[in-house]
């Protein structure tokens, strides 16, 4: 285990230790609706076909299995990506899905391979006149980080964030913490914070809709207030859910990774999100499959669906 690793291990190790221990990290129960079952996916509702891309702006970074894998391959290798998700209607405007990390941070924390994801959208031919909405799946830096830029990048845009993931992020000082402070960056919290009330933010609490095909889910146990999307595609339903899983075995073997707030939220989230769509369309936040399985439609631009 290299400095990085065992760094990196530790901080897992810590967040996993604080849930694990019980601290009053976790507020009341996490969900609002009973979780079905995992199955045959729900059809996704009426509304447009929309392509999924992922942009990959940082990696590949070196871990061991088990930190994206909780429990498994401790001396095994794995690497893992970094990306932001883009959801393109092709005839309308794109719905973006998280920011990555800020250029600052990517240096801070000596994360290779970093190319900020406004200049990958760009490639995609997105810009600030054609987004509205930027989902944020949670407040860890390395998804919400860029924010900043993105606001800029977007005029228009409006975030949607879940009320419990803003108001454990910017409001309560145990986000502040030495062990949860490592993903919780400071500044980017009290940057969100300082756009409530305003056109830029939208707090949304629990599952709802968010255009015409897609639609959004708490999906707790990573973070208190994590939230995945749901799209309408030409394949059927397909899920962005960010690190609802780090791997796409996460789903398959039923294990998440060892960052964890809250783990048997996390497993009622597995079944939640298995319910939405079928495995091969459940796209994870950091495999790097989805860089090397998919089309890439420009440099480090994949078409996933
Ligand atoms: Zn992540």
């Amino acid at each position: 285990m290299d400095g990085l690793n065992r760094r990196g291990f530790l901080k897992g190790s810590l967040l996993a230790g604080t849930a694990m221990a019980g601290m009053a990290v976790m507020p009341e129960k996490t969900l609002t609706a009973a979780i079905p079952k995992a199955g045959a996916a729900e059809p996704a509702g009426p509304g447009p076909e929309y392509e999924i891309y992922a942009c990959k702006y940082a990696g590949p970074l070196v871990k061991k299995l088990a930190m994206a894998l909780w429990n498994s391959g401790w001396d095994e290798d794995s690497p893992i990506n970094f990306y932001v998700w883009a959801i393109r209607e092709p005839s309308g405007e794109t719905i973006l899905v998280d920011s990555g990390c800020s250029p600052a941070q990517a240096a801070a924390r000596k994360i290779p391979g970093y190319v900020n994801p406004v200049e990958l959208l760009a490639r995609l031919g997105v810009n600030g006149s054609n987004v509205s909405k930027i989902v944020i799946t949670h407040m860890h830096y390395d998804h919400v980080g860029n924010v900043e830029n993105y606001i800029q990048a977007f005029p228009k845009a409006k975030l949607y964030l879940q009320k419990r993931e803003f108001d454990f992020a910017v409001k309560n000082p145990l986000a502040q913490r030495k062990p949860i402070s490592v993903l919780f960056d400071s500044p980017i919290c009290k940057f969100v914070g300082g756009l409530e009330g305003s056109d830029r933010l939208a707090i949304v609490d629990g599952d709802g809709n968010l255009a015409p095909g897609i639609d959004f889910f708490l999906a707790p146990g990573h973070t208190l207030g994590l939230q995945v999307v749901r799209v309408n595609t030409a394949k059927g339903p397909a899920v962005v859910g960010s690190d609802c899983a780090h791997l796409f075995r996460g789903y398959r073997d039923d294990n998440p990774s060892c960052f964890i707030t809250d783990m048997p939220a996390w497993m009622e989230s597995f079944d939640k999100v298995k319910s939405k769509a079928p495995l091969d369309l459940i796209f994870p936040g950091h495999d790097v499959l989805m860089q090397t399985n998919y089309p890439s439609v420009a440099e480090d631009v994949m078409r996933l669906v």
